[in-house]
């Protein structure tokens, strides 16, 4: 058996497309664009190509980017201003705080600064509680996609036994309330649990988010189950090779030899996670300037 390819590139293309479409419509309704700001400390090579590919697609999409590069050395308060500013900035819709940030400065003081109606990473505990609750909230991007894909594969996900490894607060934790909300028996693996490959194999629904490149292994899986792989690790260079290879937390030609379905690395998970941030900064456009979207629009 070959597993079916979940394409999340194609998918993401797709909701960018509707979310071009409602941005169009939303500064019809309400005479201006919709906003996204990224702030940007440091000059980490990574988070910088992220945020110019954020600035990018938000641009793409007919709304307004706003981009703020502060210092390696900033204090915290300069960061907070920041924030603050952009809290009461009505063309501000969303506000990303580009993670992580320099060691001298807490992540966590940083979060609980954005006005929870503008974190459209979904990272403010206000956001995680709305989650836990199940109240409308933002829902932070990668898990969010992965619970996209999942729907757009399987239509309903009820009843379904979903394995999550990895409980980090912005991919792991949230999906598994994801799930639960989607009314999965869900089980969440870490790096203190026993027998890995026991859990995993009892799973119609895998969620990998662990850091380590090809960890899961294809023996493990049930056959037929959908494999979500939200793991991106460089491998070393092979020889001759100027960078080494990008793999996931899963083996993937092992998987792909037993499962149903499966997310490749590159290609699968990550072109989701950008998307979905334009689709809660637009989501926060119509919930701040009171435009009604229909539930399930976007
Ligand atoms: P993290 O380091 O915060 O968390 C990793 C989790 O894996 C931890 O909860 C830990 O308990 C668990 N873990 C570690 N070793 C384990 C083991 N041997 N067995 C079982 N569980 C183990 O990482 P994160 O931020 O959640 O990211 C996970 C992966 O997802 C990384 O590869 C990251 O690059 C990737 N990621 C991708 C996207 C995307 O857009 N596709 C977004 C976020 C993260």
């Amino acid at each position: 058996m070959s597993a079916a390819v979940i394409d999340g590139k194609q998918f993401a293309a797709t909701l960018r497309a509707r979310i071009a479409d409602y941005a169009a419509t939303f500064e019809q309704s309400a005479g201006r664009k919709a906003g996204l700001a990224v702030v940007l400390v440091g000059e980490d090579p990574a988070s910088q190509v992220y945020v110019k590919s954020k600035g990018k697609a938000t641009l793409e999409c007919g709304m307004n980017s706003f981009e703020y590069k502060l210092p390696i050395d900033c204090d915290e308060a300069t960061l907070l201003a920041r924030i603050e500013a952009l809290n009461a900035d009505e063309a501000v819709d969303g506000i990303l705080v580009q993670l992580p940030l320099p060691g001298h400065l807490d992540e966590q003081t940083v979060i609980a600064a954005i006005n929870p109606d503008k974190d459209v990473d979904g990272f403010h505990v206000t956001n995680a509680g709305r989650l836990a609750v199940g109240q409308p909230g933002f829902v932070p991007c990668t898990p969010l996609g992965c619970v996209m894909l999942l729907k757009d594969r399987l239509g309903s996900l009820s009843g379904l036994d979903a394995v999550v490894i990895g409980r980090s607060n912005i991919v792991g934790k949230p999906m598994a309330q994801l799930l639960l909300a989607e009314s999965c028996t869900v089980t969440i693996a870490h790096s203190r649990t026993k027998d890995l490959a026991e859990v995993v194999a009892r799973a119609d629904i895998v969620v990998a988010a662990v850091g380590r490149p090809e960890m899961v292994k294809g023996s493990w899986i049930k056959p037929g189950a959908t494999v979500i792989d939200v793991g991106i690790n460089r491998l070393p260079p092979a020889e001759g090779e100027s960078k080494g290879r990008l793999v996931g937390d899963v083996d993937y030609a092992e998987a792909a030899a037993v499962a149903g379905a499966i997310t490749p690395v590159p290609g699968g998970v990550g072109p989701m996670t950008i998307a979905v941030l334009l689709r809660n900064a637009l989501v926060a456009a119509h919930r701040n300037a009171g435009v009604a979207l229909a539930d399930g629009a976007l």
